[in-house]
């Protein structure tokens, strides 16, 4: 499906990169709101965040103040001028959210996931024009979040933008939730005018991850960054450990490199060539590999040789990663691209067995 889509960048917002949408994870006081984003209007932040509704694990956690909350973006708008978004996941919640006057939504991840709960949004939403912001679904499945953005599209809605906040893992290591970049960067070229943001406090889970994850994503040249900002973190109802002050916040921001990719140097292009070169050289030393696999093959016919030989597989990736890590290879590159070199050579082989 090709998409036309119009710009999430709402008047008065800079559209230069990154565009930042920043608050609390959640809403929990009228206090606690208004507070935090008068210290945020006042480090120049123009889009405000804070959930009302909180999808939460367990039953029995902060499950969000509701509809009350929104009474209070309401004051953050009026008293500060920042634009304010929060996330919704069910029809209610649009209706809720659109008729408190918020200026974009966001879906989260537990909601992406569910074709049933973003049809039922893009339904409610049906011929409104807001700005929608698209996060990945938990899991690792980049046809569901595609899936999930022309089901907004379908709706009507042409300011969508994604947000990439990692992907679940049973086993939880350094991230909260792994970065995948190559996902993000997958959508990038399937969609290539829509926006992407970053969130790295739901990708890293602690606050010392905010700036590199932060940095890496404008590496990559994505777009924004909806980062999670409280006035007493510590004290935060949700997701206290990742959440920074609007002080931080503001110091990771200035911190941040932005590297200009429309400038291409000379150097930049002759090592571009190198690379196109050896790429080449790659395939053609593979297709060369490939019809040597197939004499195999033939050989192996003809002698009723079976096509599989285990100890023969084993010491290939045995001495080949050995041979990889010399060259300063990672092992599992290494045994990564054998792997799949060595099942096309046993797909040649049986094609040349079924002859
Ligand atoms: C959030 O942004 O507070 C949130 C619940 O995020 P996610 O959907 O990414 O878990
Ligand atoms: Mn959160």
């Amino acid at each position: 499906m090709e998409l036309e889509l119009k710009s999430v960048v709402l008047p008065g917002v800079s559209p230069e990169r990154p565009i930042v949408i920043a608050g609390p994870c959640s809403a929990e006081t009228e206090e606690q709101v208004m507070n935090t984003a008068r210290s945020l209007a006042a480090k120049d932040i123009k889009i405000f965040r804070a959930g009302v509704w909180k999808p939460r694990t367990k039953p029995g956690g902060f499950e969000g103040v509701g509809a009350t909350g929104l009474k209070w973006l309401k004051r953050v708008k009026e008293e500060t001028g920042m634009y304010v978004t929060t996330e919704v996941a069910t029809r209610e919640h649009v209706f809720e959210a659109l008729k408190a006057g918020i200026d974009m939504l966001w879906i989260g991840a537990r909601t992406t996931v569910n074709p049933f709960a973003v049809q039922e949004i893009a339904d409610a939403l049906q011929g409104v024009d807001i700005p929608v912001l698209i996060k990945n679904p938990v899991n690792p499945d980049l046809e569901l979040w595609i899936g999930a953005i022309e089901r907004i599209y379908g709706a009507g809605i042409r300011r969508i933008a994604a947000i990439h906040r990692g992907f679940s893992s049973y086993d939880k290591k350094i991230y909260r939730n792994l970065p995948l970049w190559h996902i993000p960067i997958e959508l990038r070229r399937r969609i290539p005018q829509l926006p992407i943001f970053c969130d790295p406090s739901h990708i890293g889970g602690k606050r010392e991850l905010i700036a590199p994850l932060s940095q890496q994503a404008m590496d990559l040249s994505l777009d924004g960054l909806i980062i999670e900002s409280h006035c007493n973190p510590d004290e935060a109802f949700s997701d206290a450990g990742q959440q920074i002050t609007p002080d931080v916040l503001d110091y990771v921001l200035n911190l941040l490199v932005i590297r200009n990719e429309t400038q291409t140097t000379e150097n930049l292009s002759e090592l571009r060539r190198q690379i196109d070169h050896i790429d080449e050289q790659l395939l053609e030393l593979l297709a060369k590999r490939m019809r040597i696999s197939r004499e195999i093959g033939v050989y192996k016919k003809e002698h009723n040789m079976p096509i599989l030989q285990s100890p023969r597989y084993n010491e290939i990736l045995v001495n080949r990663s050995h041979l990889g890590e010399s060259l300063d290879l990672s092992s599992d590159f290494v045994k990564e691209i054998l792997k799949e070199i060595h099942e096309e050579s046993v797909r040649q082989q049986m094609i040349i067995m079924s002859k």
